[in-house]
Parts: C-alpha cells; structure tokens; sequence
C-alpha cells in the first residue's frame, strides 16, 4: 500500500493542481491513498495569509470523493502554520469541519522565513536555533496530529544543525500529546539527498519513543504526487516506525 498525506491543490494560495488530476496520477502511479493538506496561513508576512476557504475545499474534496467510490482513499487534512500562533483559529477549524488529519508546520519566525536575504543574514547555525524554540513551542501547544518537515530549513539552508538535548525535548512534548513525524520527502526534489527528517533526527526520535510516522510529499504539482515516496518508506522501516495513515483524527495502518 501506498500513501501521500502531504498534498497541496487548488485550494492553496501557491497550487493550481485539482483533486481529480491527483486522483487519476494515483491511479496511473498505484497509491492507494491521498490526503489533500492546504495551506493555513495567518502570519501576514506570508503570501497565502487569510487565504484557505474550508467551504471552498469540502465542496471540491467531496464533489471528486463521491465519484471516486473506493478506488482510492481520499483524506481531508490541512497543513497549519504555527499553530501555537493561532491556536484558536486552528480549535474552530478542526471543530467545525470533518478534517481526518492536520499537520502542524512551523513556516515563519516572526517575520523571518530561509529565503536566500535571511540565509544571507542568519548562519544555518543561527537560524536553526530561533527555528528549534519556535518547533518546541508549538509542540508544548499541540493541536495537531503530525509535525510537518521537522527539519525544513534544510529544504532551503541544504544543512542541519541541532543539539541533541533539543530534539529530547521536542520529541518529548510531541509524544506526550500523542503525536508523531511526518517524513516529508520535497527537499529530496530541492537538491538534498535525504528526506525532512533524515537519519540522525528519526534515530533520537526512535530513542524518545517514537513509533509512528506518516509520509507525505508535499506535491503542489501533480507530476510531485508520491515523489520519492519510497525512500521516506524505506527510511521508516530502518528505524523500525510504522507508516501510519490518519482517518477522523485517528491512527490507521497504511496497510487497512
Ligand atoms: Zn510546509
Ligand atoms: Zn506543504
């Protein structure tokens, strides 16, 4: 079985792909399941801010939903910015609409996103650092059920920096709320040669405790659907953590 829960359509402010393409490229490439997670965006620095329609998205999601039967199993999720930012925002969402899954995605430190005038003015070193405080406090926060690329300034720095007694912490929290990584594979499309985690950040999160991950990845494009997706999968399995699929919320294997 195959699954790509990171897929941004239509409905987000930096994609034009529609869910149906999606669905016939799933079926031309054999997954077997898709998860549509649009941008939300309320930081105003951000291109997409206050972009996102809930109504818009469910209308178009099962419009394709109800002519796609059992073929392939479609999911409605959302990839929130910052949620300790706007917690609120993300309670009333997730309240009022039949989301299965919501990752939770730091983007933005305050004004600041690794774009090549903050890369020029910011060490890798520097920026991961302010990047880390902000992760750590939106997993002490919650709301979600998977961290997006943990490690996403590597998608723009091509390097990682981090403490080990960090990346505790995190994981600690993350758990904690009962919520796990994604393993996202876009930097693979970037130029870098492993996924967002790589090797060393899904080794300590094994050691925390972790046991599960999803895989997504992050396809604004349909010719992106399920990128790399094997390599995410076989990561996984090294380390012994089960790719999950999230259905109302809730942890299913990919293989149900
Ligand atoms: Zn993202
Ligand atoms: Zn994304």
């Amino acid at each position: 079985m195959w699954a790509d829960l990171h897929i941004h359509t239509e409905y987000s402010c930096d994609s034009e792909a529609k869910i149906e393409e999606y669905v016939k490229q799933a079926t031309a490439i054999n997954l077997q399941m898709l998860c549509f997670t649009d941008h939300v965006d309320f930081n105003k620095n951000d291109y997409g801010y206050n972009h996102y329609n809930p109504e818009k998205f469910f209308e178009g999601y099962h419009r394709v939903k109800a002519s796609c039967k059992n073929r392939i199993r479609l999911f409605a999720g959302i990839e929130f910015s910052e949620p300790h930012l706007y917690a609120e925002k993300l309670n009333q969402l997730s309240s009022d609409y039949p989301y299965d899954y919501i990752i939770g995605s730091i983007h933005w430190i305050g004004n600041l996103f690794p774009c090549q005038e903050v890369q020029n003015r910011f060490s890798a070193k520097e920026f991961y650092t302010l990047y880390w405080k902000e992760v750590l406090n939106t997993v002490k926060q919650g709301g979600f059920d998977a961290l997006g690329h943990i490690d996403f300034p590597k998608r723009y720095y091509g390097e990682i920096y981090y403490t080990e007694a960090m990346m505790n912490e995190i994981f600690k929290y993350l758990l904690d709320k009962d919520m796990i990584l994604e393993v996202n594979t876009s930097s693979l499309r970037k130029g870098n040669s492993r996924p967002m985690p790589g090797d060393e950040l899904l080794k300590i999160y094994k050691a925390n405790g972790g046991q599960y991950v999803t895989i997504g990845s992050d396809a604004h494009e349909v010719k992106d659907l399920g990128a790399n997706i094997h390599i995410a999968k076989t990561l996984a399995e090294a380390f012994d953590l089960q790719e999950v699929v999230y259905e109302s919320r809730k942890r299913i294997p990919v293989t149900y």
